[in-house]
């Protein structure tokens, strides 16, 4: 049996009413190699005012024996006595979500978390246990003002939904099954009115309803690939399928074979692109816009979302101490997707989605150290994402494509389902070059 933490999660989803009910069983190993005193959950639907709504707490099947906090979007836990390295802990959880609709605000970070009129998406939906590092300790971060701030380990879901209250379909009867479509990181088993999922050594879990989704589909290899996209947007919904097919193909053959059954990529009411493990979110910004070309931001974005399943999902990485790690490889990753497959667009692409911003910055900062200004996002964005981008063509440059991309077939390789760090990166980097890289990490690195 894996010593991979297991989460069981049952769920009813209110469509009408906004509503998620939820039972959550976590069976935690202890594989830290030292005792814990406490348990540390991330709850990020407690960020939201009024939306978490925890009934009912157990452990090992008894009442907490001590108080628990739950503060912003941690849960400590103290348990009653430590738990020892190898040994498990059971936790139960019972909880609403009363769920929010975010409006875009300049204030505060896009997260497709919530309700719209046409959608439910839920993404971090239910409190799971962060990674612990022997050093730091509990990989729990606050959220910054922009980047990811989440640190996932691989683990295994159990996820059975139901959804009721959907609206009803014109001319059907009461039996038959409601008239939505459910995306999600995983394919379910179909069971009377149950959804059911198992997905397994994967970072998190996502997933989307909506009366609204037009579904197209395409497979690569053994991978379904599915676009769900608003019918106003079929043609959008279309490239951005066909786009994550292509991008899924060409990455698989340049990093690792995509592990997953399925990939999905949802359009939502939120202004950014958001990646989840089997899943990512694409603004309904960039369908709108969408001009019918390769050079254009619905592509680029989601050749880039489509390689977060490299970077983030199959290598995990801390988002919030070293976003570049996640972020310039995935921002790279557009470069050659356009490289293969709409070379005519590459000059638009360097142009427009990085020369343009004339990027700068040390690359390697936390999401916490660009400091607030009307340019914040810029500021973080040009460094970790663009200059991002330039350090990897330098070093492409520098190594030559065959230990370039032997380096990252052995980067992906070696860290898969476990968390990367920069040493990571530049340890496995050593060992496909001889070329003297100093200049270059002085240029672009704070602390190499
Ligand atoms: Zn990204």
């Amino acid at each position: 049996m894996s010593s991979r933490t297991l989460y069981t999660l049952t769920a009813t989803l209110d469509y009408a009413l906004h509503h998620l009910s939820v039972e959550e069983q976590v069976a935690y190993t202890n594989r830290t190699g030292v005792p814990l005193q406490e348990l540390v959950l991330i709850v990020e639907a407690n960020r939201y005012p009024g939306t978490f709504n925890l009934k009912h707490l157990e452990v090992n099947g008894t009442a907490p024996p001590s108080a628990y906090t739950l503060e912003a979007n941690q849960m400590r836990l103290p348990l009653a006595n430590p738990l020892s390295p190898g040994e498990v802990l059971n936790l139960s959880l019972t909880y609403d979500l009363n769920l929010p609709s975010p409006t875009p605000s300049p204030l505060t970070r896009p997260v497709p978390f919530g309700t719209t009129p046409r959608q439910t998406n839920l993404v971090d939906w239910y409190p799971y246990v962060p990674p612990y590092d022997s050093v730091k300790g509990w990989l729990a971060h606050a959220p910054g003002y922009f980047g990811e701030h989440q640190v996932y380990e691989s683990a295994d879901f159990v996820v059975n939904l139901r959804i009721t209250g959907a609206p009803a379909q014109a001319g059907a009867s009461s039996s038959q099954t409601p008239s939505l479509t459910i995306a999600a990181s995983a394919v379910p088993q179909i069971d009377g009115e149950w959804y059911r999922y198992r997905f397994e050594n994967a970072r998190n879990f996502a997933w989307s309803a909506s009366h609204d989704y037009l579904l197209t589909t395409r497979t690569v290899g053994d991978v379904a690939i599915y676009s769900y996209a608003f019918p106003i947007h079929a043609a959008a919904g279309k490239a951005s399928l066909e786009t994550t097919a292509n991008a899924l193909a060409l990455y698989n053959e340049l990093f690792a074979p995509y592990p997953r059954q399925s990939l999905s990529v949802v359009e939502a009411d939120f202004l950014d692109g958001m990646e989840y493990d089997g899943l990512y979110f694409l603004s309904n910004g960039f369908y709108n816009l969408y001009s019918g070309k390769p050079a254009d931001y619905l592509v680029s974005i989601a050749a880039h979302e489509t390689a977060h399943q490299w970077f983030y999902a199959l290598v995990g990485n801390d988002q919030a101490e070293e976003p570049w790690l996640d972020e310039a490889l995935c921002t790279y990753s557009e470069r050659l997707y356009y490289e293969r497959f709409a070379p005519e667009a590459l000059d638009w692409w360097w142009a427009y989605r990085i020369r343009y911003y004339d990027p700068r910055g040390w690359i390697d900062g936390s999401i916490y150290s660009y400091t607030y200004t009307g340019e914040a996002y810029r500021a973080y964005r040009d460094a970790v994402y663009l200059n991002g981008a330039l350090f990897l063509e330098e070093l492409r440059t520098q190594l030559g494509d065959q230990a370039f991309f032997s380096f990252l077939q052995d980067y992906v390789t070696r860290s898969a389902y476990s968390l990367a760090s920069g040493d990571t990166f530049f340890a496995v980097l050593q060992e496909h070059t001889q070329a003297d890289l100093t200049a270059l990490l002085d240029k672009y690195f704070a602390n190499r």
